[in-house]
């Protein structure tokens, strides 16, 4: 029988480089050679989820409504406990009807919100550093990506004056990440007010996202970006349980803010769809309801590693910023180093893994991004193991 010729889509082999492929070949390596290896490159928390919702799960599963198709807005006693949260946490107002919109997790709604709005040849302004589904999305809708760079002397915010008035007529969505992976940074209020002009200016739907808005540090709260008067009438925002509720494997998220553009990728998603699994949903609304001490107990575990790997970093002479949000660590390579070669020599020297900021953009040059999701005996290893080889 004659063999067929397949061949990958053009949108496929458009994808940029897998700069992490590299560094799996390196870490798969070590593993084989049965050495200790301290991983800090993985951001996905190691804590469990929390008995109480798990609870509910079990429950949940039990029963046989359930177990048919889910709606596909998700069920509105989940986009109410949503809008309950959003109420208690922000003190924004929500219509669970048509501002909230549940996801398979917050990945599912970024990588597909671009298809409801991008012809071939619209712009899609990108932070970079930044998660990689945000270009990747552009790509998949035909869409261009035209990079934000976010650097140290801006405090990794996007300098909106920097993007050329061509670009600009151009760009039809924008993607921002606050509290941010992989440089931690948090935004204020006056940012998010420059945002909101500058989107009602040049007519650009904001997706903000928030994956990380309750891992904070010190007590400060970060905003949402809908705390901001205006906001609703530019844009959306993507919330996770997964970093919140260290629940990366059950796949449930949502969108909340304007209804229109909630409504456009809803379009998306019933086509594609057939949404969350309406146990998980279950789950997701006791997560919401999780009290302050069990969330508290969760932020004091990250702080406590934060401090100890913040301050070995720091006494070792590297340059880092201190995370106000986040599970992660922005860490410059010392002198000499590149990305690449510093993550080399940190697997090959000190057995510990760390993520290599190019990864997550070119901007990300010259950094490595540590996370905070190993124990804190580990943490204070790897302080110890990075100290002998520097
Ligand atoms: C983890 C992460 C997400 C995705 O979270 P899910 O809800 O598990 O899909 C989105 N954005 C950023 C920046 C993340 O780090």
């Amino acid at each position: 029988m004659k063999k067929i010729s397949i061949e990958l889509a053009k949108r496929v082999k458009d994808l940029p480089p897998y700069l992490f492929a590299a560094i799996d070949k390196m870490k798969q390596n070590a593993l084989g050679k049965g050495v200790d290896l301290i991983d800090l490159s993985i951001g996905d928390p190691d804590l469990p989820t929390p008995k109480h919702i798990v609870n509910r799960m079990k429950k949940a599963i039990e029963s046989p409504m359930h177990h048919r198709y889910p709606s596909y807005e998700g069920m509105l006693s989940f986009r109410q406990a949503v809008t309950d949260w959003y109420k208690m946490r922000f003190n924004v107002s929500l219509n669970p009807e048509n501002e909230v919109l549940s996801l398979i997790g917050s990945k599912e709604g970024i990588g597909h919100v671009p298809l409801a709005f991008i012809n071939p040849g619209d712009v899609v302004l990108v932070p970079s550093p930044g998660y990689p589904v945000y270009p990747v999305a552009a790509l998949f809708a035909g869409g261009k990506s035209h990079i934000m760079p976010l650097i140290k002397e801006n405090n990794f915010l996007p300098d909106l004056k920097a993007i050329p008035s061509g670009i600009l007529k151009k760009a039809k969505l924008m993607f921002i990440n606050y509290p941010n992976n992989p440089t931690s940074a948090v935004a204020g209020r006056n940012f998010y007010k420059e945002i909101i002009s500058f989107a009602a200016e040049h007519n650009i739907i904001v997706c903000h996202d928030a994956a990380y808005s309750e891992i904070y540090y010190d007590n400060q709260k970060p905003l949402s970006f809908l705390q901001i008067s205006g906001a609703k009438e530019v844009g959306i925002e993507f919330h996770s349980l997964s970093k919140t509720y260290n629940m990366t494997g059950w796949r449930i998220g949502f969108a909340v803010g304007n209804a229109k553009v909630l409504a456009g990728l809803g379009k998306i998603k019933t086509n594609l769809d057939s949404g969350v699994f309406q146990a998980v949903q279950e789950a997701g609304i006791e997560a919401l309801k999780t009290k302050e001490t069990v969330l508290k107990k969760i932020r004091d575990t990250y702080q406590e590693r934060r401090d100890i790997l913040y301050k070995g970093l720091k006494e070792m002479g590297l340059e880092v910023e201190k995370p106000k949000a986040t599970f992660y660590l922005w860490v410059k390579v010392p002198q000499g180093f590149n990305s690449t070669t510093f993550v080399a020599n940190l697997l090959n020297k000190a057995c510990l893994l760390a993520t290599p900021g190019n990864g997550f953009g070119t901007p990300g040059e010259g950094y490595v991004r540590f996370a905070l999701t190993v124990s804190t005996t580990k943490t204070k290893e790897a302080v110890n193991r990075i100290s002998k080889i520097l």
